[in-house]
């Protein structure tokens, strides 16, 4: 992988002298304080401005402070006229816009489109205080308060609409966010070393039109750009007919192969070899993009847009993407590669700047549930490589982890214990997107350099994949004996598949940092669903549970794992759910809260959703259709089933089963689902009638819904 330089060399400081500000002002009045008469970088977010690094537009913000310029935050602000946006004056480069830490959209809207009247991430859990769509409507008023100033674009939802891509809530293909919002610019995944990098140039004097080439970003042109060679997608993957892989792709094959190394004779080793002296090949990826199919093409073309998100997700590497084209019209989207990840020098510099870990003043007393949640825990990684299809984690953070050192999240805790207010010695958390990923990276430098897998541990775990636990073993030793420390908890999900390799890590786990229930995400007991999930099998899961109930007993403890399952996911019919139930109940698993699948733009699952087409093999027009739960009556039996004890879900479960041909499962008996219908007397053969939950195993489970919702 190339490295990039460090983001914190002293010399790239534009400013050395300036001190941080206590926190970024969201007032003239507080910039008046620090003798601003004006910003450089005006951030404008939809979340309420917490001085935390949980949240993303303080991070941006430190950072781009620790670089020497003067940022100014506007935070939630009144969206109907431009003069909220004015209210810091007029920004010497540039404004930075996000829609917060959530997409917008997802942050208003259930799963089943329903509005939600509550929004974690402002003050009072307050909802409605951003508008849909908050990138292009925050974007919009920015350059109606100020047109000439350039409009930089950033966090989830820009990065998540950053090509032409499936909208659930209006149900069709938009085009990419840059054109709506009318921002001259777009940073993708963790912005940092873009941001920094045009900032950089624009303060030197560079128009925002010249920054063509800025890893990480996305922009909008006439025409590719000069000296870059064009491939189109269908060379690679075409639709209808299977062309066989070039170079590119070659080379990925040797590295990531399965088989072991070729031995070689020692003696054939040692003999004498003339020296051949090569110029430096340019890797085949380097200056060459791909034309994805139009957004005009995708847009009424489901096979095409399968198929140019398959590409897009092929092409997420940073040591190897290409970059990727896609024409609007008579415009391009130009994609460039991604940002090079940052190394552990430079997380601990972002996670050691000057944060108060406390939201901005002017909130006074007002709770942000978001924040209450967050602030005892610590990020201590990004990044992920499960590649489960319907989270965006991989789209956002990339496949590759970036660590942060043992030193810097000790600092961290120790910051907790000694500033924040109501710390009583429990950390909550010490994760990150996945609790044990931590430092656990592939081990060929080559092999991840070129890779194109999708995901690490899907179908099997890689072998170059390095599973030793013993960083994150040492970490939560150490953690454990920082002073004033009495528990640290780790609420993060854990990647079982993973944990099973190591099994001292489940030990350590069981021993010392549960608290009485541990969050798992098994998704789904069936292979339908699991393959289009890219989730591993029961079978590792019944081996992590063997591990963490004999490492509990071992203990003393009684402690339970709380498994978690997604319903009406690509690929799940009816009768997968069936069965998913029945597990449920012959384990005595009461869920409380359950989740339907949420197609959140990009997913390679919102492909699958909108496409009815498997985009994790290749594509063509007579490739594999995948099932989809997409009408509302049957996304509420899929979600029924997974509360299949709930007698409000009982009508639908019964009709489910009875059009299924499944009313064996309708009755009062140990072996049923859901009871008959009182009212309408016994259904079906076999059918011994409800009588009541004593007689029936539900009598039995292991949880109560108020256990459940104590300890969630
Ligand atoms: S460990 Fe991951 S990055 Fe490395 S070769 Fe295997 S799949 Fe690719």
């Amino acid at each position: 992988m190339q490295t990039a330089p460090t983001l914190f060399k002293p010399e790239t400081c534009v400013n050395r002298q300036r001190a941080a500000a206590p926190f970024l002002p969201m007032s003239r009045k507080e910039m008046k304080t620090l003798g601003w008469d004006s910003c450089d970088i005006i951030l404008v977010t939809g979340d309420a401005y917490v001085d935390h690094p949980s949240f993303g537009m303080a991070v941006i913000g430190r950072m781009l402070e620790a670089k020497g310029f003067r940022v100014g935050i506007i935070a939630q602000p009144e969206w109907t006229s431009k003069d909220a946006f004015m209210k810091l004056g007029k920004p010497n480069l540039f404004f930075g816009v996000t829609a917060g830490n959530m997409d917008s959209m997802i942050n208003r809207y259930t799963a089943d489109r329903k509005l939600r009247h509550d929004d974690a991430y402002t003050p009072n859990n307050e909802g409605g205080k951003r508008p849909d769509r908050a990138v292009i409507v925050y974007s919009q008023r920015c350059k109606e308060a100020y047109k000439d100033v350039p409009v930089v674009l950033g966090g989830i939802e820009a990065s998540l609409r950053r090509i032409a891509h499936y909208d659930y809530w209006s149900d069709k293909v938009r085009r990419s966010v840059l054109f709506d919002a009318k921002a001259e610019l777009l940073i993708y995944g963790n912005a940092e070393r873009p941001l920094v990098e045009v900032a950089h140039r624009l303060s030197q004097g560079e128009a925002i039109s010249e920054l063509n080439d800025v890893r990480g970003t996305a922009i909008i042109r006439k025409e590719a750009l000069p000296g870059w060679s064009g491939l189109d997608s269908s060379h690679l993957d075409k639709p209808g007919k299977i062309d066989p892989i070039p170079s590119p792709y070659a080379e990925i094959e040797e590295s990531c192969s399965t088989k072991e190394a070729e031995t070689v004779d020692p003696k054939e080793a040692e003999q004498a070899k003339p020296i051949v002296v090569q110029l430096e090949k340019k890797r085949p990826w380097e200056n060459v993009y791909i034309n994805l199919p139009a957004f005009e093409q995708v847009k009424v073309n489901q096979v095409l847009y399968a198929h140019a998100s398959r590409i897009f997700h092929l092409e997420t590497n940073p040591g190897c993407a290409r970059a990727l084209a896609q024409r609007h019209g008579d415009r391009i989207v130009w994609l460039n590669p991604p940002a090079l990840p940052l190394s552990t020098e430079d997380m601990d510099g972002v996670f050691g700047l000057p944060y108060q870990r406390v939201p901005h003043p002017s909130y006074g007393k007002a709770k942000i549930p978001a924040y209450d949640m967050i602030k005892f825990s610590i990020n201590i990684m990004r990044g992920c490589y499960g590649g489960c299809t319907f989270c965006s984690i991989t789209e956002h953070e990339g496949r590759i982890i970036q660590s942060r050192s043992e030193d810097s999240i000790i600092n961290e805790i120790e910051q907790i214990r000694d500033q924040v207010p109501g710390f009583t010695g429990v950390i909550s958390d010490l994760g990150g997107p996945t609790a044990n990923m931590y430092r656990l990276n592939c081990k060929s430098p080559k092999a991840e350099e070129t890779c194109r897998r999708l995901s690490c541990v899907y179908p099997t775990i890689c072998h170059h994949m390095d599973t030793d636990h013993t960083p994150t073993i040492d970490l939560y030793r150490r953690a454990r004996k920082v002073e004033g420390i009495k528990k640290i908890l780790i609420a993060s999900g854990v990647r079982y598949d993973l944990a099973i390799e190591d099994p001292r890590y489940v030990k350590e786990l069981a021993l010392h940092h549960v608290g009485g229930y541990l969050k798992i995400a098994p998704e789904h007991t069936e292979e339908g669903p699991l393959s289009k999930m890219m989730k591993p099998g029961m079978g590792t899961y019944h081996k992590f549970k063997e591990l963490f109930d004999k490492y509990s007993k071992e203990a003393g403890k009684k402690q339970y794992l709380i498994p978690y399952f997604i319903s009406a996911h690509p690929g799940t019919k009816d009768e997968d759910m069936v069965t998913l139930a029945l597990w449920l109940k012959k384990n005595k698993f009461r869920l409380d809260q359950v989740q339907n699948f949420y197609p959140s733009p990009l997913a390679n699952a919102t492909t699958m959703y909108h496409t009815e087409r498997n985009p994790l093999h290749k594509v063509s027009h007579t490739s594999e259709r995948v099932s989809v739960a997409k009408k509302g009556r049957q996304r509420r039996l899929h979600k029924a089933l997974l509360r299949y004890h709930d007698e409000k879900n009982w009508p639908i479960i019964r009709e489910g089963l009875t059009n299924m041909g499944l009313t064996k499962l309708i009755g009062g008996g140990l072996h049923h689902l859901v009871p008959a219908d009182s009212k309408r007397g016994s259904r079906g053969a076999g059918n011994r009638g409800y009588k009541g939950a004593k007689n029936s195993n539900f009598a039995a489970t292991r949880f109560t819904n108020k256990q459940f919702k104590q300890k969630r």
